[in-house]
């Protein structure tokens, strides 16, 4: 389980090869939130409450936080220092 002090959410991280991370950041970021969520569903096996806490804290644009729009420190799951939210930089 991962913790985000931004929104309080926790949510189980998901196990995703890089490929398939890469397929639903894309579809999430093309605004396909519900395709995203099933995606991950699909290759994780998540829950749906979990699907949609990992989709709502995938990066918008490559290395830009969701929430504030901070540069992020790193890639991956990444935790954004301006505004303390999760992120998932895929
Ligand atoms: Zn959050
Ligand atoms: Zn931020």
């Amino acid at each position: 389980m991962v913790h985000c002090r931004s929104c309080d959410g926790e949510f189980i991280v998901p196990i995703l090869s890089a490929s398939d991370q890469l397929r639903i950041a894309e579809v999430a970021r093309a605004g396909r939130s519900i395709e995203a969520m099933n995606l991950l569903r699909q290759f994780a096996g998540l829950e749906l409450r979990d699907a949609k806490g990992v989709v709502m804290h995938v990066t918008r644009f490559p290395n830009v936080c969701h929430r504030c729009n901070g540069a992020l420190p790193g890639f991956g799951q990444t935790e954004c220092v301006k505004c303390g939210s999760l992120n998932f930089d895929w």
